[in-house]
């Protein structure tokens, strides 16, 4: 055989996969099926901006090796995130933090604050059962209905009642000034963009693009004595047990002669009736700055439409309900009887991984197979 192993997938779980095994020694030939590297994270250079072309991806983590490891391939810059939220023209600060209490309630002191919260919670009593009640049971009627409620409606496709309590717990709310996104050690983005850090990590390593490997899967298997699989799992499958569902996300993009369309970099439209659940403003990540230092006179930005995904869209989130975490576990005892094949990554767990999380999961798996 040719290869030690093939990696399907040059997204970051295989480029993670790709570079360790390389350094181990082993032979690595990595494919994707579309006509770029980086999977997810791919960003291109226009009007001397980073345009992250699959979404607005923000760097962020507390894991030391994770964090440490992406610096071997790039530098970071000092993004934070801080998105606005637009509900009707009234602005509020994300995530829910003492700004967003105050323009919402007028409330001055982190006790008025607690305590209009404790107030408005009362109406959920025992466990919450859904998204619905988990995020009343966090911050209050007011603030679902105008910060919550239509965004996650329009980014689901579901009512918020038919949700998972956890995808809300995911958000901090903080009695404290402070509306940094996240709750992260580590965050940036990378100095060049994602796809040049992606580049860095596949250096030396041999790459084929425009390769669907299920379109030659017998005549690709045939070149390695392993692979590592991070499509789609039910298109593994050839769909056999029937479709997990997907959330699919078109983006608009529009290149604008002003220097300063929003004045920041991700602007959330939470109301149910703006069409578009948030725009981007790319420049934002870089400061507004080319590779040189310079102002970029232009800007782009990309309005995001979330949709139901139907079969030749994109799949982006994992829809993670009963119903398809129940069919994803039976695609899953399938996969554990492959014996050549690996699966990893967001599509081939079907899991709503966060780039760190992909990266560490990565890792650990070649921790694994290394020996
Ligand atoms: P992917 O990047 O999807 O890579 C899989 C690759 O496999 C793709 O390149 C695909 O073309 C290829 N492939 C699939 N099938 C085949 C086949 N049959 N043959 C050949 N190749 C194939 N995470 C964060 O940490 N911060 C963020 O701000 C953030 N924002 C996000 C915003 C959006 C809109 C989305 C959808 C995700 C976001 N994420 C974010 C999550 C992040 O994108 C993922 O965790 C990460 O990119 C997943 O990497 P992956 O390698 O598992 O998958
Ligand atoms: N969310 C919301 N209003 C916002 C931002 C997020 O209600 O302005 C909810 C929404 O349900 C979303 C969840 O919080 O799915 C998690 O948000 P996050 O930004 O982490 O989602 P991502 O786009 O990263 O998956």
């Amino acid at each position: 055989m040719k290869y030690d192993y093939l990696v399907v997938g040059s997204g970051l779980f295989g480029a993670v996969c790709a570079q360790k095994l390389k350094e181990a020694g082993k032979s690595v030939l990595v494919i994707d099926k579309r006509p770029n590297i980086a999977g997810n994270v791919y960003t291109e250079k226009q009007e001397g901006i980073h345009v992250h072309k699959y979404g607005a991806h923000i760097f962020h983590t507390n894991n030391k090796e994770v964090w440490e490891y992406v610096n071997r391939f790039s530098e970071f810059n000092r993004f934070t995130n801080s998105p606005v939220a637009n509900y009707k023209g009234e602005l509020y600060s994300l995530p829910f933090n003492m700004y967003t209490f105050n323009k919402m309630w007028g409330v001055v002191t982190p006790e008025e604050a607690a305590a209009k919260i404790a107030e408005q919670r009362k109406e959920i009593t025992g466990e919450p059962k859904n998204l619905e009640e988990q995020a009343i049971s966090l911050v209050g009627r007011d603030i679902y209905e105008k910060l919550i409620k239509g965004y996650t409606e329009k980014q689901w496709g579901r009512d918020c009642k038919e949700l998972p309590a956890f995808i809300i717990k995911r958000l901090p709310v903080r009695l404290t000034f402070d509306n940094n996104y996240f709750n992260a050690l580590y965050q940036g983005i990378p100095v060049g963009g994602y796809t040049k850090l992606v580049e860095q990590m596949l250096s030396g390593i041999e790459v084929q693009l425009n390769t669907d490997y299920l379109e030659q899967k017998e005549e690709l298997d045939a070149m390695a004595e392993n692979v590592i699989y991070t499509g789609p799992i039910d298109a593994y499958f050839d769909y056999q047990l029937g479709y997990l569902q997907y959330r699919s996300v078109r983006f608009e993009n529009e290149t604008l002669d002003q220097p300063n369309f929003q004045g920041n970099a991700a602007v959330n439209y939470t109301d149910r009736e703006t069409p578009w659940t948030r725009i981007i403003e790319h420049k934002w990540f870089e400061f507004g700055k080319d590779e040189e230092g310079n102002d970029i006179p232009k800007t782009i930005i990309s309005k995001e439409y979330s949709s139901e995904w139907k079969f030749g869209d994109e799949p982006y989130y994992p829809v993670n309900d009963e119903e398809n975490t129940a069919l994803y576990q039976k695609y899953k005892a399938l996969a554990d009887k492959e014996e050549k094949v690996l699966f990893g990554g967001r599509l081939a767990e079907y899991k709503y991984y966060d780039m760190d999380m992909v990266i560490e999961s990565a890792l650990n798996l070649c921790k694994q197979i290394i020996k």
